[in-house]
């Protein structure tokens, strides 16, 4: 018999009623250390005093209008990421794949405003995860997600991840624009080399072509910097973000320049839900955490006691862990056991982890994440190890 909700998650067997900071806790009150972060969403960790106060004080005031009217906080969340980053413009949404549905959206209307619209064809790289959406899945280009939902949206052209040439021969009169995220989450924690960020940004100058970055994994402080693309000293013209920004509540955005957005007039888009007063009542408390001085550089600081604590943790098990990689709190561990065992074990220690693409295991602890929290949870990955080596050698 089918379960009451639709069963596309293979779920943990395990539920939690209350969380505090970097832990998680049962009904039965058993805690566990939370280093995944609902993937890459509680970036001020559980129950974070400023941002619970900022969504229950705007639950007292309206919780809904309509984007048919002013929207005050909306406008401030969009003037302090527009001052933040690259961007002339904002467009919020409720979730990743809709701010992915915007840009899409954007970078076609853009060349067709500039009397091209034959040019709507978008490249996207192998290993890459967008959303869940009809346009999402043909930009992600997974087989395992396109299966059985018939034709594939057209007009996404998919190159092997870091092939240069391929990429060079792929622009045609008909493409539109780039998408990439600057580290790859779902498809195994793949950083993009910064000179290869560069060089796509010059490449998209050369062709008159868009950049557009999917940072709704790899955003709001989760390398260190508040966009990851920041680490290359350049910026895209338009870019996706979601999950961290609102700290557990829904909110995406869709940032752009004002030349990138000249299409987008009144009319052209829309969300019902999109930068309600709840949700960019609490992205504007993410925002005072994260840019809150000194924040950043702790979260830098934190990444290296990781790296170098899992560096140490990979020597002693060198049949079970292959490689580490990432930025920042945003880690790879490439297993040489199945991921779902090494996952599985970490859980029996009450450690949550992420699984993702190419056999790996991802720790995206929330930012707030302290070198405490870390050494447990390398220690609780240490027990995890070795149960699994028992296991192997009984
Ligand atoms: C999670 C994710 C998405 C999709 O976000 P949803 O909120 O699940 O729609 C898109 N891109 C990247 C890089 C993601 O990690």
């Amino acid at each position: 018999m089918i379960t009451p909700v639709l069963p596309t998650y293979a779920r943990a067997k395990v539920a939690f009623e209350r969380g505090e900071g970097v832990r998680v806790f049962t009904p039965e009150g058993e805690a566990y250390l939370d280093f995944g972060a609902g993937v890459a969403v509680t970036s001020c960790g559980h129950s974070h005093p400023h941002l619970v106060m900022a969504l229950t004080d705007q639950a007292q005031k309206i919780w809904h209008t309509s984007n048919l009217y002013q929207m005050p906080g909306q406008e401030k969340l969009a003037q302090r990421l527009i001052d933040a980053t690259f961007a002339d413009t904002v467009f919020f949404t409720n979730s990743g794949a809709e701010a992915l549905e915007c840009a899409i959206k954007m970078a076609r209307k853009y060349h067709s405003a500039n009397g091209h619209p034959e040019k709507f064809r978008i490249i996207t790289f192998e290993g890459a995860f967008h959303g869940r959406t009809l346009a999402t899945i043909a930009a992600g280009g997974q087989a395992k997600y396109l299966e059985g939902f018939g034709p594939k949206v057209e007009g996404f052209d998919q190159l092997p991840f870091g092939d240069h040439d391929a990429l060079k021969t792929a622009i045609g009169p008909e493409t539109a624009a780039i998408l990439i995220e600057p580290v790859q989450g779902e498809g195994g924690i793949r950083p993009v080399p910064p000179q290869c960020l560069r060089g796509l940004r010059a490449l998209c100058d050369e062709h008159g072509i868009l950049l557009i970055f999917d940072e709704v994994q790899c955003g709001i402080g989760r390398t260190g910097k508040l966009f990851a693309h920041e680490w290359a000293g350049i910026t895209p013209d338009i870019m996706a973000i979601a999950k961290g920004i609102g700290g557990g509540f829904p909110l995406g955005a869709c940032l752009a320049t004002e030349e990138a957005a000249k299409g987008m007039t009144a009319g052209t888009h829309g969300s019902t839900f999109g930068g309600n007063p709840l949700a960019t009542a609490v992205g504007n408390a993410v925002l005072d955490v994260v840019l809150a001085p000194g924040f950043l550089d702790s979260v830098q600081q934190r990444a290296l006691t990781l790296k170098q604590k899992l560096a140490g943790l990979k020597d002693q098990h060198p049949t079970i862990i292959a490689d580490i990689r990432g930025e920042g709190l945003m880690v790879g561990i490439k297993c040489k056991v199945p991921n779902t065992a090494f996952q599985a074990a970490a859980l029996d220690q009450h450690l949550l982890t992420i699984g993702a693409g190419d056999n790996v295991v991802r720790l995206l602890p929330p930012l707030i994440v302290t070198d405490a929290d870390i050494s447990e949870a390398v220690d609780k990955l240490d027990r995890a190890a070795r149960a699994l080596e028992v296991r192997a050698s009984a």
